[in-house]
């Protein structure tokens, strides 16, 4: 079987790594680098934050993230010579009034990766002697785990490039969509060549609603923009992930911590502000006051693809027999990423699914049009 995928962020490139797995053949097209998107910019936290605020779909995806990435770093490593990193620092989390229900989600899921446990303030200083000091409490998710997803995203690259049954095209931008009754064709790119393919992916992310007066449907997926700032510590410095009122620091094994992030629906802008990154920093020095210390070595922003509840459009496009999603991960791409690229290429494949592909189909899009008119 030969697949074109459109885009070639975590969406596009994890689908292509389990298609070429299942002996097909694919071309990948992005408008830009690969990688270089939403799939880049993120943070890399394998779950959800404060996973109980989000529907059973999403966290259903996102508990394989650690493990699936975990299997794929052992089988991509030695080929590319890139190791992606999964730190597992754990988490802790600050939200007092997130307590209760974050210990009580715990309980009720049994999920060993959501295993949570409350600290009192000796116990916080032992596991992350950095947490300021007005923290008198927390939960601590012992099981979490993040991801360097900018290595990732070139070790993905890197694999797909050198194998023989893929070809990758970027700066190439897919304009057009083909269609004879219900079959796509073609696609067509910006330069008017033609490409032909047995079936078609759109993984095209925050930009997936450009495909609604095409298709004639409705694809309510919009570009979020979330600010991030990198601070350079100590290798091994900072030793947990920790979150307080949704603003979050990652530390990489090397030092670098991670800061963000905001939300602001401001089209397809990716430019960072003043003001925006204030906030981050001011949030993180709140958690870690020490951090002050250390310098900021890069800031920027990227564009999450929300969808309605978060919950990504998996499976066959409505009324086409060879047209497939992957898009629309909103703030979770990344720790779904690696369930969600089997799903679809267990459907395209005729295999059974190993997760229930309903409540991802596409077909929902009719649905979700009609709420957003409502
Ligand atoms: C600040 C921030 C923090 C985040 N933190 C986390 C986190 O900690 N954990 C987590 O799980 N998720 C996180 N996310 C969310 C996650 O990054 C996204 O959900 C995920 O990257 C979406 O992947 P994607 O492949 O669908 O989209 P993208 O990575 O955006 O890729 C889409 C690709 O499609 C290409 N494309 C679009 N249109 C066309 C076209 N017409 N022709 C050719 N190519 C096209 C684009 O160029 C792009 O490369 C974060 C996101 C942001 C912005």
């Amino acid at each position: 079987m030969n697949i074109a995928i459109i885009g070639a962020g975590v969406s596009g490139l994890l689908t292509a790594l389990e298609l070429v797995e299942r002996g097909c053949t694919v071309t990948i097209f992005d408008q830009q680098r690969t990688g270089s998107a939403a799939s880049w910019a993120g943070g890399g936290i394998l779950s959800p934050m404060y996973p109980w605020r989000y529907p059973n779909e999403v966290n259903a995806l996102a508990r394989y993230g650690k493990q699936s990435y975990q299997k794929w770093n052992e089988k991509l490593k030695p080929m590319t010579g890139i190791d992606f990193e999964i730190h597992e620092t754990g988490m802790l989390i600050f939200d007092e009034d997130d307590f209760e229900i974050g210990l009580d989600y715990a309980r009720l899921h049994q999920d060993p990766m959501q295993q949570a446990d409350y600290l009192q303030s000796e116990q916080i200083e032992q596991i992350n002697p950095h947490i300021s000091a007005r923290f008198a409490h927390g939960i601590y998710f012992s099981q979490l785990a993040n991801i360097r997803n900018p290595r990732l995203l070139q070790s993905l690259t890197a694999y797909l490039q050198q194998h023989p049954k893929v070809q990758i095209y970027e700066h190439c931008p897919i304009r057009q969509l083909n269609r004879s009754d219900n079959r796509i064709q073609s696609i067509t790119t910006a330069d008017g060549k033609q490409h032909t393919a047995d079936q078609f992916v759109i993984a095209t992310g925050a930009w997936s609603a450009a495909w609604s007066e095409q298709l004639d449907i409705e694809i309510p997926v919009q570009p979020v923009q979330g600010q991030m700032l990198l601070f350079k510590t100590p290798q091994n410095w900072l030793p947990t992930m920790c979150m307080n009122k949704v603003m979050y620091l990652i530390p990489r094994q090397d030092g670098h911590v991670v800061c963000g992030s905001s939300m602001r629906q401001c089209g397809f802008d990716t430019q960072t502000t003043d003001a925006t990154l204030r906030h981050i920093q001011e949030s993180c020095f709140d958690m870690v006051p020490e951090l002050a210390n250390f310098p900021i070595v890069k800031s920027w922003a990227g564009l999450r693809p929300s969808s309605p509840e978060g919950i990504p459009y998996i499976g066959q496009m409505p009324n086409f027999d060879n047209l497939w999603a992957n898009f629309g991960h909103f703030r979770n791409g990344l720790c779904m990423g690696p369930a969600s690229a089997q799903l679809l290429a267990e459907l395209m494949t005729g295999e059974t699914p190993s997760f229930n592909a309903d409540n991802y189909s596409p077909t929902r899009l009719f649905q979700d049009a009609l709420l957003s008119v409502e």
